[in-house]
């Protein structure tokens, strides 16, 4: 593998080698990563790099476009047909860009956002002073009720009137329930807010079927295409009919400059793949995995924020075992079982500490493991627990995650 870069480049040859390794030996729980298919790193790595094409198919400013033009229409068709959407933009370089289009079609600097609060399972991208879109807008922010740590859509009313925001932002990073799709659309019809709904976590599980889809409510729905979604690193919209023509102008020339046409063509990969029936399975299982990993890690002991999930990830709660969640990420990386961590609902550690630690199934799942594997994850987090302070114990709880996942081989042709 990696021949030819390695004559041009050994440093870099070496990493790519080391990078190749490291995935095929750790287990990957971080919830927002995957492994994509061979289709669709060949095409991120095609010829498609070197084209210019700012612009839409039909309409572009440079010539040359007929090949790439084919390829964006099946990008946006195919994602059209896979949410069911009226309208798809592809563009996005990534999550963050698609949501800056979303806001930017919408609403002027200044106006005023609702979305979910970071520390209560939001993205940056939701209005977090930090970034973007707290610096452009004026951000406010609803967050998960104490005791059940999930949303209540009443109390989201109540503040929406009060607030009357221009944009209404559902979708998070770390919450693990479904949303009320139909209750956000009425309280944005309500304050007469746009709704953006942001699916970059669950759009795969929404792809599968497995997962209610926001795109009948909504009337953008951003997206990256490669968490769950199992795509190139990227971003997409799909929209009402009426809204293609703001989020278009304002992607390019509003954000954007030249579209990243070798990325469009592999989401287009991505996309068909994600219509055959393989991949209603993979989804399900990646579901049915969550659940199995929950219910082990709740029968040891192990606490979960809103008690529970109903999509890909988990966010453990590791006070009650004794670590924070910065002890528990470095805990789990030392038995190679790969997660971050992550603050909890009313968490009273610094983002940098946090208390938990977020868990997600998609990679493991595209590996092909399955209820006993995640039984056995639970049991070595368990174990790891335990002998925390006992570095012989960790390296056998280490062999045992490795063994484990030799079993289920990562790109096994390179
Ligand atoms: C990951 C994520 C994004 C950002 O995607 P990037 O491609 O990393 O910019 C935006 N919103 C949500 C909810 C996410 O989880």
């Amino acid at each position: 593998m990696y021949d030819v870069v390695r004559q041009t480049d050994p440093e870099i040859a070496g990493i790519l080698e080391a990078e190749l390794g490291r995935q095929r030996t750790q287990l990957e729980m971080i919830a927002s990563e995957n492994f994509t298919s061979r289709a669709v790193l060949e095409t991120m790595g095609s010829v498609l790099t070197n084209k210019y094409a700012e612009g839409y198919p039909g309409k572009r400013y440079y010539g040359g476009c007929v090949h790439v033009d084919e390829a964006e229409m099946l990008a946006k068709r195919r994602a059209c047909k896979l949410f069911g959407a009226d309208r798809a933009m592809v563009q996005p370089h990534s999550g963050s860009t698609a949501n800056m289009t979303a806001y930017l079609a919408f609403c002027k600097p200044g106006d005023k956002i609702l979305g979910l609060s970071l520390s209560h399972g939001g993205h940056l991208t939701h209005g977090h002073p930090v970034n973007f879109s707290g610096l452009f807008f004026e951000a406010v922010h609803y967050e998960v009720e104490p005791g059940h740590e999930t949303i209540d859509y009443d109390k989201m009313r109540e503040q929406a009137k009060r607030e009357r925001p221009r944009i209404l932002v559902g979708g998070a990073s770390a919450y693990p329930r479904t949303w009320d799709y139909e209750a956000m659309k009425s309280i944005a019809d309500e304050v007469g807010a746009v709704f953006i709904f942001d699916m970059a976590h669950i759009a795969g599980l929404v792809a599968g079927g497995v997962h209610p889809s926001p795109v009948p409510f909504a009337d953008v729905v951003t997206s990256t295409t490669h968490k769950t979604l199992r795509g190139p690193r990227g971003g997409v919209i799909v929209c009402k009919k009426e809204h293609l023509k703001a989020i278009n102008k304002m992607n390019f020339p509003g954000i954007q400059g030249g579209p990243l046409m070798h990325m469009i063509a592999a989401k287009a990969v991505c996309f068909l793949e994600c219509l055959q029936p393989e991949f209603k399975t993979y989804a399900q299982q990646t579901l049915d995995n969550a659940q199995v990993l929950a219910s082990a890690l709740l029968d040891k002991g192990f606490k979960l924020a809103s008690g529970g999930t109903d999509n890909h990830l988990l966010l453990v709660n590791c006070k009650p075992k004794g670590l924070n969640g910065k002890e528990m990420e470095e805990l789990l990386e030392s038995v190679s079982i790969t997660c971050n961590k992550n603050t909890v609902p009313f968490d009273e550690e610094s983002p940098f500490v946090t208390s938990g630690v977020r868990l997600g199934t998609p990679a493991l799942t595209t590996r092909g493991m399955g209820a006993d594997e995640m039984r056995k994850i639970a049991d070595i987090m368990d174990r790891a627990v335990a002998s925390r302070d006992d570095e012989n114990a960790l390296v056998i709880l280490r062999g045992e995650a490795e063994e484990m996942g030799k079993a289920f081989p990562l790109y096994p042709e390179f």
